[in-house]
């Protein structure tokens, strides 16, 4: 297939497929059925030597990979955070794929660096960010934030560590909730800080960060001969979207000197709702802060918009230029390349382009808002159930709760009892939830954030966990 006219005729084809898959996505079972091992053991073991027509590659696709996928995109999709797509997303990024820029430097693709630069602009205002913040691209929060704790490293050591290694003596110390992404202690061994040295600060009833414990864990550092260098706090915790009281965090942040790292992976997408700006108090204090649209913000997965006070700091923590990527640019255009970690970068500025023009604000803002009341009606039903109960805030979309009959108190036999819910709603193939560990309870969580869910989802999911509920007790 290397003719213009062989490829349209495909690509029609796939384009067809397509639109059917998002017209009959209901009919597949949400979470992939399939048996470990099952996709890899029907692959052959070596790739064929003669070209393949494009109609036995695609059955293929359809018999052996579609049966082993979960269909985020479905509407009853409730488990982790979604990955939400949309048709304007989808189609540019078809567009990306077609133009196969590799988006590096200005020099390589003026336009896609400076609809980055634009569209970051238009996002720091969507979310109410301060005027200072400038916002680049990256694939995941979690690179995000390994940025973050590499520029906090290189800060708070004048850039010597880019330079000589690790020599210092003292311990550098990193702080975040015990509440708090994964990511953090994954960025902290990349670091060569040590995951030893990640501080977990406990949390309050709302499982929010205590900043009383976080100032005591600083100064207990400091007296023993540590280096305070970073502290993560989370607008939106994965567990269940506790927000750390962010301004108290800062004050103490600057008070000590150490940076601050704002993760907001899934529910900085509410701050375009003027009525969750509450959560970002004390963000001009901050020194960076992350949120996916690839989340809840219908840009499909990787786009991930990381914001720096000071783009200087970043810059000099990753720049680097061999002599063959210097190019004659003039001084006020941006090289992402040096904004994070990986030369090649794709054109992902055209998706949320995309998405933001063809929604609007206010578009995105009914989306937002329809996906929160949704989550309060489920929490209503829930809270009148006598046999369930709510286990954290459910502050945006997020409901953490459990099966909890009212004969049984002990936590491994709701524990056990829980775990068996899941499994048995999943299995169903109608709708996927996952869960969480809070405090010693297994909880179950729904997300109810997906872009097409509507209110016949939510309560089709709420009547099969009723019913299973009645089946495992
Ligand atoms: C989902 C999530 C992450 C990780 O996001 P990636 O983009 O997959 O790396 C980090 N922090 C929080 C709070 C999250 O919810």
């Amino acid at each position: 297939m290397d003719s213009p006219e062989s490829f349209r005729k495909e690509a029609h084809k796939i384009v067809d497929w397509i639109a059917d898959y998002y017209a009959g996505i209901e009919k597949y079972p949400v979470k992939a059925a399939c048996k470990p091992g099952s996709v890899f053991a029907a692959i052959p073991d070596s790739p064929p030597f003669e070209p393949e027509r494009m109609e036995n590659i695609f059955g293929d696709f359809e018999s052996l990979i579609m049966p082993g996928m979960t269909h985020w995109q479905n509407p009853s999709f409730f488990a982790y955070f979604p990955a939400n797509a949309s048709f304007p997303s989808l189609l540019a990024e078809m567009l990306s794929s077609a133009l196969g820029a590799q988006c590096m430097k200005w020099e390589t693709s003026p336009a896609a660096t400076e609809l980055e630069e634009a569209v970051m602009i238009w996002l720091k205002k969507m979310v109410g960010l301060p005027e200072g913040f400038e916002g680049v691209i990256q694939d995941t929060a979690s690179t995000a934030t390994l940025c973050a704790i590499l520029s906090a490293r290189e800060k708070s050591t004048d850039f010597r560590i880019n330079y000589d290694g690790f020599r210092n003596p003292a311990a550098m110390r990193i702080y975040c909730s015990s509440e708090a992404h994964s990511s953090v202690e994954k960025a902290v061994k990349i670091a060569g800080i040590g995951r030893n040295n990640l501080v977990k600060i406990g949390y309050d009833d709302a499982y929010r960060m205590k900043p009383e414990f976080l100032e005591a864990a600083i100064l207990k550092d400091i007296k023993n001969g540590l280096k305070p260098v970073c502290v993560v706090a989370a607008l939106g915790t994965t567990g269940s979207t506790a927000v750390d009281p962010l301004e108290d965090i800062a004050v103490i942040c600057q008070k000590y000197k150490v940076w601050l790292h704002v993760d907001a992976a899934y529910a900085g997408s509410a701050l375009i709702l003027p009525e969750y700006r509450w959560m970002l108090a004390g963000i001009e204090k901050a020194d960076s802060f992350v949120f996916n649209p690839h989340k809840w913000l219908f840009t499909n997965f990787d786009c991930s918009a990381y914001f720096v006070k000071d783009s200087e700091t970043l810059i000099n923590t990753f720049k680097l230029v061999p002599e063959y990527l210097k190019t004659q640019i003039p001084e006020h255009v941006n090289d992402y390349s040096n904004w994070g970690i990986q030369l090649g970068r794709r054109f992902r500025a055209l998706k949320l382009w995309f998405v933001i023009r063809s929604f609007g604000l206010n578009g995105l803002q009914e989306k937002l808002r329809n996906h929160i009341a949704l989550a309060g009606e489920l929490k209503s039903w829930i809270e009148e159930h006598p046999d369930f109960e709510i286990m954290a805030p459910a502050l945006f979309s997020l409901v953490c709760f459990r099966f909890h009959p009212l004969d049984t108190d002990d936590t491994e036999t709701l524990n056990r009892m829980n775990e068996r819910l899941l499994l048995a709603v999943n299995e169903t193939g109608t709708m996927y939830i996952s869960h969480t560990k809070l405090g010693e309870s297994y909880t179950l969580r729904i997300s109810v954030s997906q872009t097409m869910v509507e209110k016949k989802h939510v309560k089709n999911a709420w009547d099969l966990i009723v019913e299973k509920a009645l089946s495992i007790s």
